[in-house]
């Protein structure tokens, strides 16, 4: 019989039958390991201990204490639920399963009602019978025709089984009777799902694609061990706590309703008083550093966009021109270069005017694909902190050093510090997004390179995130649910200035050619608002607190009038203070300051009315603290102001 050569992570090699099974390799090297080993990574790929093996390869045995065997039991536990759900609802149709980052998910479609929430226990309670069964997965290969018998009319696994076949067969795993084509690394029997838990449902598309029907997910995870089980709960609780939609509705900042318009958010008073504030905050400081700001429209004529290169490269996320009858067609911008242009072009400009810089929060909208819609984070409307800076090709790196600069130092202010830089290059094979000229992209690409090594500051390089018109340095950053996502970013533009024709006049007396240089500070003001209230956990600092102050009276007939004396007088220095004098108990008023995470509570009663006094309660502490109203008034207006200035 033919051998086959197999290597180890040690570098040596072995010679086995053709056909060995991942066990027999294991059990080659030792008893213990054959027991502790639950699949291997064989090439790269992750397999089962009952696969068998007829190629050359590299095999990695991976056992139950390496968290890169969570993937196999997390592949078990997706047939294993899609046993149950199948014995459960018998005309439940399975679309694909899948191990995620932290479990697995089960796709399916029940034209009889979907599984409810309270559906879970049932269902856990049949999983912990297969459990007890230990039934085996098996690896099977099925004829073509005979698997789809086997499934009979489920729509997604016929599917399924045509686009997985390799000629006439197509590997499966069998669970009793349940047949799945997703799970490619398995454990050998159902006993392993002992530490289990169904987590949520969700809507999923088939195949992900919105023109496809929408299937129901079901969520679950499973851990070798009970301990790490509840540390991945106790994980997912505290994400879910910090997540910005929760937070967001729980202290009334914005909310989004499909209805009227899916990705389309509606500020309330208090997060529209955390993005003013972001919004001031942000437009001094690029004042303070040269930007011009200007306000130009969202609709401009279809035109101006294929002159520029989105019609092309960027249509799918824009949405359809409106036509206006008359042979008009205007289009709402998803991107403001082009507008900023129209600001550069308008006068004829020189090279003792760059850098130019021209600014604004310009709102801009995406028709981005309703799955990848989330909360403030990812929407359809949104208004970009943007600024383009022309500049001539000499002065490139300097300006972009001093946007780096700017960045770092806004971050400082904004407290944030858990971020990686990514230098975002093109895709040299996709020629259709990216255009077409292979020296620009070099050249640009080494440049921003350069200027990041000279820095001394730590990036990775990933091929293919740059924008249609060159590369860029992004800001990536982590979400509650554990993403990421880019917060700010510079990027580099040689392609728009030729393709609106843009100069400027040079000490020369020559036209030359200005380079564009994109960015974003503070990212869209969605998006940085729903990054904030994550980091923050919604406890804002007290310069951008909606509600700085709360003052509360302790009897409304007694206290009211110095209650009053006191706001008006914080009013004055404008802090942000309400008085609560609702009719209702102190200690709930005071509760109630605290979920809503103000940042001072002062109590006021007969003994602060007859001092000139308040009695101070900061967020997160128990004590309260009495002082003058001067000297709470001197704490509050330092505090406002102690965002540091770097
Ligand atoms: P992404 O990769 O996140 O889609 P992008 O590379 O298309 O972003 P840019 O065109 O560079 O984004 O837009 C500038 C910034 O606007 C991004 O860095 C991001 O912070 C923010 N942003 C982009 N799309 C959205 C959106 N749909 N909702 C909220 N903010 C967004
Ligand atoms: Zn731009």
């Amino acid at each position: 019989m033919a051998k086959i050569k197999i290597e180890f992570p040690d570098g040596n090699f072995k010679e086995f039958e053709m056909q060995t099974t991942v066990k027999m390799v294991a059990a080659s090297i030792s008893n213990s390991l054959a027991k502790k080993a639950v699949g291997a990574r064989f090439n790269g790929e992750l397999v089962g201990l009952a696969h068998q093996l007829t190629t050359n390869g590299s095999i990695e045995i991976l056992t139950k204490d390496q968290s890169a065997a969570l993937p196999i039991l997390w592949q078990t536990g997706a047939v294993v639920l899609g046993a149950v759900l199948s014995q459960l609802y018998p005309q439940m149709n399975f679309g694909e399963n899948a191990a995620t980052e932290h479990g697995f998910y089960v796709d399916t479609d029940n034209q009889a009602g979907q599984v409810a929430e309270t559906d879970f226990e049932k269902i856990t309670k049949e999983v912990r019978n297969l459990v007890k069964k230990a039934l085996p997965l098996e690896e099977v290969s099925y004829d073509v025709a005979e698997a789809l018998k086997l499934i009979g009319d489920d729509p997604y696994r016929q599917d399924l089984i045509k686009s997985k076949a390799q000629g006439n067969q197509v590997r499966a795993i069998k669970l009793g009777n349940f047949v799945d084509f997703s799970a490619t690394a398995v454990l050998p029997n159902s006993s392993a799902l002992k530490f289990f838990k169904i987590l949520s449902v969700a809507g999923a598309y088939w195949k992900g694609a919105s023109s496809n029907p929408m299937l129901q997910r079901v969520y679950g995870t499973a851990f070798f061990k009970q301990a790490d089980l509840d540390a991945e709960l106790e994980r997912q609780k505290e994400a879910h706590e910090r997540d910005h939609r929760v937070i967001g509705n729980e202290l009334d900042l914005f909310f989004v309703d499909p209805k009227v318009g899916a990705g389309l958010p509606y500020w309330m008073p208090k997060g529209a008083t955390i993005r003013r504030t972001i919004e001031r905050y942000i437009i001094d400081r690029e004042v303070a550093d040269g930007y011009q700001h200007v306000y130009t429209p969202v609709l401009a004529n279809l035109n101006v966009y294929k002159q520029s290169g989105h019609w092309a490269h960027y249509r799918e996320d824009m949405f359809p021109p409106m036509d206006m009858g008359d042979g008009e067609m205007l289009e709402l911008r998803p991107m403001n270069c082009p507008s900023h242009i129209q600001i550069y072009n308008h006068h004829i400009r020189s090279y003792r005017d760059l850098p130019l810089r021209i600014a604004e929060l310009g709102m801009m909208h995406r028709y981005e694909k309703s799955g990848a819609l989330t909360g403030l984070s990812r929407v359809r409307e949104m208004t970009l902190n943007d600024g383009h800076t022309f500049v001539t090709p000499d002065q490139i790196e300097s300006e972009f050093k001093k946007i780096l600069q700017l960045m770092v130092s806004v971050y400082r202010d904004f407290d944030i510090t858990d971020y990686r830089f990514r230098l975002s290059y093109r895709d040299p094979k996709n020629k259709v997004k990216y255009f077409d000229n292979d020296e620009m992209w070099e050249k640009s690409q080494k440049m921003l390179k350069a200027a990041m090594d000279d820095l001394n500051l730590d990036y990775f390089e990933a091929e293919g995130e740059a924008a249609f018109y060159g590369p860029k340095l992004d800001v990536q950053t982590k979400t509650a649910l554990g993403g990421e996502e880019t917060l700010s970013t510079i990027q580099l533009d040689f392609l728009l200035p030729e393709r609106f024709d843009l100069h400027y006049v040079g000490a020369d007396g020559q036209e030359h050619r200005p380079v564009m240089i994109h960015r974003g500070i503070v990212s869209t003001m969605e998006r940085f608002v729903a990054y904030l209230t994550e980091m923050y956990k919604g406890a804002f600092p007290t310069w951008l607190s909606p509600q700085q102050v709360a003052v509360i009276p302790v009897n409304n007939d007694l206290h009211l009038n110095y209650a009053h004396k006191l706001t008006d007088r914080l009013v004055a220095n404008h802090v942000r203070v309400q008085i609560d004098d609702r009719n209702e108990k102190m200690s709930y008023k005071i509760r109630q300051a605290q979920v809503n995470k103000v940042p001072y509570t002062l109590v006021v009663g007969d003994k602060e009315v007859a001092a000139d006094q308040v009695s101070v309660r900061r967020y997160g502490e128990e004590k309260t603290q009495t002082m003058s109203l001067a000297e709470f008034e001197k704490e509050v207006l330092a505090d406002i102001t102690s965002y540091s200035r770097a």
